[in-house]
């Protein structure tokens, strides 16, 4: 641990944040927050009861009906001031999210910039929240439609983005007017501290947001049952959001899923071979492939399975695997023994199947001192039946089929319940077009490995959720659109 990172830890807040306050849980217990890299624990963090966490909403819900009478422009910033004050603290928030996720720095300090931008286009969207006025088609009545705040919200996050995807909720929250308390992943909780000190220097008010730690999220989804809550969001496994999504439809809660995916590549024999084994860096390597976007699946056109294979391969031996806070290591640990364990179980699963290993066979010398380290693996040949062809990987792990022509790739790119993110690589630009169309997927980067944007709806179809966040449409999960009916 090197003292930049001891000073750090020394100043971020490790309490429940509840009316613009850090404080220790009621009963004074708390969590570890373990350190990937090395498996060592990095912080103790205060630990949410049930009863706390209705401490931390009852304070979002008094503060609701305030904040939303509070002018768009003051709200917006609010924001506007996050934004600036996460810029200003890049460096710190970039080494704090590599300490606790174990990601590299490069990829902590991309995150920074993601996840500070959703502050600034939210805060240009709170001013810009607008209803209609029409006349009925029969002539008879004036029909007026205002957009108000749907109320308080309930957000719960994983661990693998831990900025960015609070940033995707807190901020067109904040910015439609709603208050929320958030529950972050235990694995990651202290960015998520970081990010509510940003709020309160940027002069957020009293009560507005709550942020809930705890390792028992039961006491956090127990919320779901309070007549106040209005809108659910949760960021996270299909399995989990599935089954809060129930608990929050017997209330009719508003809610929004962003859930698993299992990304198809697709890489056709027209497309620049090179640059789509590049773009595997983003698509695959970010994150140590734990990311909810990663390509899980590498479709590629039989005429140059070999090339692409040879070339990808040589992009990721360039590679560097070790502690996500050392700025020799271009990825990191993976994010705990459970992930561990999950991935050696796919890639065993795919070795039973057939498949040959090109790559992975062994860790780098001298990653053994306790961390959750995973060998970035290439394998080709994987038989059907294999799990890793349908299961969300979240480990750096290419798998390699082949399809003969373009109504084979579609068919497999479909060929999964999840539809989140998708890759094609192609020089024809119609075709690019025409398979992106008909990919199942919320998001189709074309001839490029990455495609999140503040400014970009991003979300899922099929079993990969329901709603957007980010783009313009990613404020209209915070409102209600109400309709006035007048006389003419
Ligand atoms: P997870 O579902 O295990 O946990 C997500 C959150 O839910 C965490 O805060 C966790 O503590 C909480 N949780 C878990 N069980 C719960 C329960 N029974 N009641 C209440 N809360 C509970 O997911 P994870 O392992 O943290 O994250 C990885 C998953 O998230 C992957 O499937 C990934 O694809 C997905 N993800 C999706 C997106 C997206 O935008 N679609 C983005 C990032 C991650």
């Amino acid at each position: 641990m090197t003292n930049d990172l001891q000073e750090l830890l020394a100043s971020v807040p490790t309490g429940l944040f509840i009316n613009g306050e850090f404080v220790d849980a009621e009963s004074g217990s708390t969590f570890e927050v373990i350190n990937p890299s090395t498996g060592t624990a990095l912080a103790q963090v205060a630990a949410a009861s049930a009863s706390d966490a209705q401490r931390g909403f009852d304070a979002v819900c008094q503060a609701q009906a305030e904040w939303a009478a509070t002018p768009a422009r003051e709200r917006s910033e609010i924001l506007h001031r996050t934004y600036e004050y996460l810029l200003e603290h890049e460096d710190e928030l970039t080494l704090l999210q590599s300490a606790e996720l174990g990601r590299a720095l490069a990829d902590s300090r991309a995150e920074v910039a993601y996840g500070a931008e959703f502050f600034r286009w939210f805060a240009e969207e709170a001013v810009r929240i607008r209803g209609d006025y029409r006349h009925a088609p029969g002539g008879d009545a004036r029909l007026v439609t205002v957009r108000q705040p749907v109320g308080p919200c309930l957000a719960i996050t994983p661990w693998n983005f831990p900025l960015a995807m609070g940033a995707r909720k807190i901020a067109p929250a904040l910015a439609a007017g709603c208050t929320i308390a958030i529950k972050p992943a235990s694995k990651t909780p202290l960015t998520m501290l970081f990010l509510a000190q940003a709020l309160r220097e940027a002069g957020l008010p009293k009560g507005l947001l709550s942020v809930l730690p705890t390792a028992d999220s039961a006491n956090v989804s127990a919320l779901l049952e309070d007549p106040r809550l209005r809108k659910f969001t949760f960021t996270g496994s299909t399995q989990v959001g599935q089954e809060l999504a129930a608990q929050a439809s017997k209330r009719s809660i508003n809610t929004s899923l962003e859930l698993g995916g299992n990304a198809p590549y697709v890489v056709f024999e027209d497309a620049d071979i090179d640059a789509a084994a590049k773009a595997v860096a983003v698509a695959k390597m970010r994150g140590a492939g734990q990311v909810c976007i990663a390509a899980n699946r590498f479709l590629v056109q039989e005429s140059i399975k070999d090339e692409f294979v040879e070339r990808v391969v040589k992009v990721i031996q360039e590679f560097t695997l070790g502690p996500g806070t050392a700025e020799s290591s271009d990825y990191g640990p993976l994010s705990g023994k459970d992930q561990v364990d999950k991935v050696t179980e796919l890639v065993d699963d795919a070795l039973d199947h057939g498949a040959q290993r090109l790559l992975g066979d062994s860790l780098p010398e001298g990653l053994d001192n306790g961390g959750y380290y995973y060998p970035a693996t290439v394998l080709t040949n994987v038989g059907e039946g294999a799990r890793i062809h349908s299961e969300e990987i979240f480990g750096p792990v290419v798998v390699v089929d082949t399809f003969s022509d373009e109504g084979e790739a579609l068919a497999k790119a479909n060929d999964t319940q999840f539809g989140l993110a998708a890759y094609v690589f192609t020089q024809d630009m119609d075709r690019a077009l025409r398979v992106a169309e008909g990919i199942e997927a919320g998001m189709v980067a074309v001839n490029k490995g990455g495609l999140s944007n503040a400014a970009a709806p991003f979300g899922g179809v099929k079993e990969s959720g329901l709603g957007r966040e980010g783009g313009f449409e990613g404020i209209d999960e915070y409102l209600e659109t109400k309709f006035i009916a007048l006389p003419l």
